[in-house]
């Protein structure tokens, strides 16, 4: 099973707009862009709404049926290791192996030193077609590397292999993520990485590092755009360098996780992609969910009277629902208004103060932020909420299409 050139990870918390994402998808095929679709929902999303891995699939299997979907489709299990893949083995046939907690410890010094040993011929001069500079690589810098992510790649390995013997070869597409730690990892590092894993005989499909700069939930880019550029043109290099040389599938490509909203670094991804031809994964995770609320917004009432109360949740819960988020997000709360002039506001403000149009004076990155990371509240609201999704169905739907489709896909994909 290989997964298409370009694919977007989907998220969607409350498993209501599965239609409208794939509707998303569908537009842009009949403007001859062809990016399929994978649904992801992480182990601690389905706790924390109290779903299982079965519902996604059923939701997606749903979409497609009911849309006619003819390309294939895939359902991640994001973000897993050894202690929680077991939920997701039947449901999946993508999955995010996250082995980010293993990265920064070392490895046994035995296995260090075999990998240095076995791959010392690499240091040098090292000419990657691609990148501009041919890499000056010395042995320590081999080692320095296998010591901060070998026994992260070991645990891959050991991930793939668990899935291997449930699955069987061959029968699902296996992502290697590292993007959720404060160790950004630079082009060489991948070279060695990906080195480390075909040694460990891992097919990755898509790996998804972590870049220099801030990627935080549902808001752009912080960071500087044209080192981003250069390093993700590297990264790309890397993985054609590595396909070539290590044997991995030809269809290996970056993953960018926290993919959605990055709007400043869209043209440069743009550019790299079309220019070296390279596939790409881009995860657009839970900004569904923000749809959702700016389509209750909208649609007024009792609905728009739910989003305010919402957020008044949000707002005295502030410490508990972002800590789980505390890397990936950056609020400053004397910027976020307070519940009770939000409770004034007409659905028209607060949308505009939601959804992410930086142009619009109304925008409130921290108000977005919160929001993003306090879905646990509509969790809770059990049936009233998911009652008022069906209510509104048609109005959330366009948001939710429109935020894939013109925000996402087109500056990502389409041919300029
Ligand atoms: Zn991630």
């Amino acid at each position: 099973m290989l997964i298409n050139k370009y694919s977007m990870g989907i998220g969607d918390r409350f498993g209501h707009e599965g239609e409208a994402q794939l509707a998303a998808l569908i537009a842009a095929k009949d403007k001859g862009i062809e990016v399929v679709p994978v649904w992801n929902k992480s182990f601690r999303e389905h706790s924390i709404i109290g779903t299982k891995p079965e519902s996604l699939r059923a939701e997606a299997d749903a979409a497609v049926k009911s849309l006619g979907w003819k390309l294939p489709y895939f359902v991640d299990a994001d973000h897993v290791g050894l202690k929680t893949i077991d939920h997701f083995m039947a449901a999946s046939n993508f999955f995010t192996i996250d082995v980010a907690d293993f990265s920064g410890h070392p490895a046994s010094p035995e296995s260090i030193e075999t990998f240095v040993k076995k791959h010392r011929d690499m240091a040098g001069t090292l000419n990657i077609p691609g990148i501009a500079a041919p890499l000056k690589i010395t042995e320590e810098q081999i080692r320095a590397i296998a010591t901060k992510f070998l026994l992260a790649v070991q645990e891959a390995g050991k991930v793939y292999r668990h899935i291997e013997a449930a699955k069987g070869n061959g029968n699902f597409v296996p992502e290697v993520s590292m993007d959720e730690t404060d160790l950004p990892q630079s082009p060489l590092d991948m070279l060695f990485i990906l080195r480390a894993l075909a040694d460990e005989g891992v097919p990755a499909q898509t790996i998804a590092p972590k870049f220099s700069g801030r990627f935080n939930k549902g808001v752009d880019y912080v960071g500087n755009v044209a080192q981003f550029e250069k390093e993700f043109g590297d990264d790309l290099a890397v993985i054609a360098y590595a396909v070539k040389n290590f044997g991995f599938p030809a269809n290996l490509k970056l993953s960018v996780h926290s993919g959605s909203d990055k709007f400043s670094i869209y043209p440069a991804i743009h550019r790299a992609i079309k220019k070296s031809g390279a596939g790409l994964h881009v995860k657009t995770a839970g900004t569904t969910w923000l749809e959702e609320v700016i389509g209750l917004a909208e649609a007024g009432g009792d609905a728009l009277a739910m989003a305010q109360d919402f957020y008044a949740k949000c707002f005295e819960r502030i410490d508990e629902l972002s800590k789980p988020y505390a890397t990936v997000i950056d609020i400053d709360r004397a910027k976020l208004p307070k519940p009770e002039e939000v409770k004034k506001w007409t659905g028209a403000k607060f949308a505009a103060t939601l959804r992410h149009d930086q142009k619009c004076p109304d925008f409130n990155l921290h108000f977005r932020q919160l929001i993003h990371v306090s879905f646990k509240v509509a969790a809770e609201a059990g049936p009233a909420y998911l009652d008022m999704l069906k209510k509104h169905r048609a109005i959330i739907a366009k948001g939710v299409t429109e935020n894939l489709l013109t925000r996402h896909i087109l500056p990502i994909f389409e041919e300029k």
